[in-house]
């Protein structure tokens, strides 16, 4: 599942159920930047018990107009801390939304756990970058990986239609439909012809994410952001559980040709 299912799926369950709540009371919204994530609430295999477990996707487009319709002066609010209960997040979530973020993200976790120490250097620079196809090689412990992330579709089917027919030679993949990554998600906010032409947005959004992973953050690895682990530890059990496995996959059907 993305992460937005994953997400309603885990507070209408678990966090319901901490915070005394009624699911069939809650009203989950996400606000992304990605148009397709309308279409995926809607999707078979998303949802919690027959609830769904997001009941409102609205894009960062969306949300800014009506930010503006609403006359809030956004960049004169203050910082806040997220909300309770969930208020912790990691370095390695904020970079998803760059292309290459989520997989350096895993890497993270798996040079940890297949090295059993901690990374010297957080930084996997070659999958960073808006290239539309890029490849990289790691050793991790015994393991000698190679890497490829694709983004836009027309790269995809390259990467994908390369490693069928044996000319691309990788073992992780990681495919984002836009260019670029959600930072240019199809529902982020339009910009005049005048920024299009002039500013390389991809890379400046993608710069503002690479900026939040910082060396002050308390967490920049998944695995070790504590939220994660006591939902671990109190409701999923372990990765791939049965629980885990209901509750955050989800399932594809061939449709069209
Ligand atoms: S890359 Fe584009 S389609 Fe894929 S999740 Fe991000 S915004 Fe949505």
């Amino acid at each position: 599942m993305s992460p937005q299912q994953m997400f309603g799926a885990v507070y209408k369950t678990y966090f319901a159920e901490k915070l005394g709540l009624d699911p069939k009371n809650i009203v989950f919204v996400s606000a992304i930047p990605c148009t397709a994530k309308k279409f995926e609430v809607t999707r078979p295999g998303q949802d919690v018990d027959g609830m769904p477990g997001v009941d409102i996707a609205v894009t960062t487009r969306e949300l800014g107009r009506m930010i503006q319709q609403a006359g809030i002066d956004y960049k004169g609010l203050a910082d806040e801390k997220f909300d309770q209960p969930i208020d912790i997040g990691s370095g390695a979530g904020a970079i998803f939304g760059a292309t290459g973020g989520v997989m350096e993200a895993a890497l993270r976790t798996a040079a940890e756990v297949i090295e059993g120490k901690p990374l010297e250097k957080l930084e996997f620079d070659d999958v960073r970058g808006t290239e539309g196809i890029k490849f990289a090689a790691y050793k991790l412990g015994d393991i000698n990986l190679k890497v490829a992330v694709a983004s836009g579709t027309a790269n995809a089917n390259k990467l994908l239609k390369g490693v069928q027919d044996g000319t691309y030679d990788v073992q992780f993949i990681e495919i984002m439909a836009c260019p670029g990554g959600c930072v240019n998600g199809g529902g982020q906010p339009t910009q005049p012809a005048l920024v299009r032409n002039t500013v390389d947005l991809k890379k400046l959004r993608a710069s503002v994410l690479y900026k939040a992973d910082s060396d002050k953050l308390a967490y920049r690895k998944s695995h070790e952001n504590p939220l994660i682990k006591k939902i671990y530890d109190e409701f999923l059990g372990e990765p791939n559980s049965h629980k885990a496995h209901e509750l955050l996959h989800t399932y594809y059907i061939k449709r069209g040709k």
